[in-house]
């Protein structure tokens, strides 16, 4: 059992989340802190730390969430000027809520490479 996070206080309805998407895999909120005009999270429900603890068992998932990804951009109005997704894993990856997720960035011109 992995420890528990904030994000999985929001998938149990403890605290508020701007939710935008949910299936019985996945969960997608708007970040807090957004770094973009549009920056939502999409997290499975299975409390994968990160990526680097996912395991091949977690295949479909990992799939189910860059496809539900896609679905969520199109209906936020991003896939004719493009998006942006990032996953930061560990420390050195700038991740700092240890359950896993994919940054959907989007609405400007974004600069590469990150920081
Ligand atoms: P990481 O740095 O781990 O890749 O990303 C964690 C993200 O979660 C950050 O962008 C941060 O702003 C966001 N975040 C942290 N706490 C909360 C929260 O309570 N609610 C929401 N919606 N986002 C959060």
């Amino acid at each position: 059992m992995s420890e528990d996070t904030i994000f999985g206080k929001i998938i149990r309805r403890e605290i508020p989340a701007d939710i935008v998407y949910e299936d019985e895999l996945c969960l997608a909120f708007r970040d807090v802190h957004p770094q973009a005009p549009t920056h939502v999270l999409v997290i499975p429900k299975k409390p994968i730390p990160k990526l680097a603890e996912a395991e091949s068992a977690d295949k479909e998932l990992l799939g189910h969430l860059l496809l539900t990804l896609k679905t969520v951009a199109e209906q936020l109005g991003l896939a004719e000027n493009g998006y942006r997704v990032v996953i930061n894993t560990g420390t050195d990856g700038g991740q700092t809520v240890f359950h896993l997720h994919l940054h959907l960035l989007g609405g400007r011109s974004l600069q590469w490479p990150p920081g």
